[in-house]
C-alpha cells in the first residue's frame, strides 16, 4: 500500500507526525486490522519512562530491547525504539490515527517532564504490590467502589481495571491520611494515572 503520512501536531516536543506503512487483517480478531506505523522521532530514550504513565497491568517493557507493549484501548500497541509502532484489533486507518494521537500526546508529555522529573515521579512501580496499596486504603470493605473488598480494589488498580476516584471514602476530609499515604507511595503523576482527580 501507499504510505500515508499524518501531521498530528505542529508543536509537539518530540513527535509530530505518524506514517501508516502497512495495514493487514488482524489475526487476533476477525474483521479488524493490524497497522504498522512509524513516528517521526526515535523513542529510544523515552520508552522506559512511558511505563510509569500506565497501570502496571496494562504495560510490559522488555528492558534489553527497549520494547514497550501497551494493552490499552482494547488492543495491543507495541512501540519500538526506532519509532516503529504496531497496533492490532484496529477498525481502520482513522481509528489507528485517533489512537496513536493519544499515545503521541503522552510521549510528548513524558519528554517534556523528563527535564523536570523529581524523585517522587521516579517511583518504581514494579516494587509496589497490592498489599502496599491496600495499606493506604480505608480498609472498610464498604463496597462503594463496586468491589467486595479493599484488597480486590487494590488488585484492580494495579491491573488498570479500577480508578482511585471510585473509592468514594477517599474523598472525605477525615480520610486525608489515606490520600497522603497513596501520594507518598505513588507520587502525584502516578496517582493521576491511576485515576485520582483530587478532592
Ligand atoms: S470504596 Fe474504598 S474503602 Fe470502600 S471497599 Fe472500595 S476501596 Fe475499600
Amino acid at each position: 500500500m501507499q504510505e500515508l503520512e499524518y501531521e498530528v501536531f505542529t508543536d509537539g516536543s518530540l513527535v509530530n507526525k505518524v506514517s501508516i506503512k502497512n495495514i493487514k487483517p488482524c489475526i487476533a480478531t476477525e474483521g479488524k486490522v493490524r497497522v504498522l506505523m512509524q513516528l517521526d522521532a526515535s523513542l529510544d530514550a523515552i520508552l522506559k519512562h512511558m511505563v510509569k504513565r500506565y497501570p502496571p497491568g496494562k504495560v510490559n517493557f522488555v528492558e534489553k530491547k527497549k520494547i514497550l507493549t501497551l494493552s490499552i484501548y482494547h488492543r495491543l500497541i507495541t512501540l519500538y525504539p526506532s519509532g516503529k509502532v504496531t497496533m492490532n484489533k484496529t477498525l481502520d486507518k482513522e481509528d489507528a490515527v485517533e489512537t496513536i494521537t493519544k499515545i503521541m500526546e503522552t510521549i510528548n508529555q513524558v519528554y517534556d517532564d523528563l527535564s523536570t522529573m523529581t524523585q517522587e515521579e521516579e517511583v518504581d512501580l514494579s516494587k509496589i504490590g497490592p498489599m502496599d496499596l491496600y495499606n493506604c486504603l480505608p480498609q472498610s470493605n464498604c463496597e462503594e467502589c463496586g468491589e467486595t473488598t479493599c484488597l480486590a480494589f487494590a488488585f484492580k488498580i494495579l491491573s488498570g481495571d479500577q480508578e482511585l476516584k471510585n473509592c468514594l471514602p477517599l474523598q472525605e476530609p477525615w480520610n486525608q491520611k489515606y490520600v497522603k499515604c497513596l501520594g507518598n507511595l505513588l507520587g502525584d503523576s502516578m496517582m493521576q494515572t491511576m485515576g485520582w482527580n483530587g478532592y
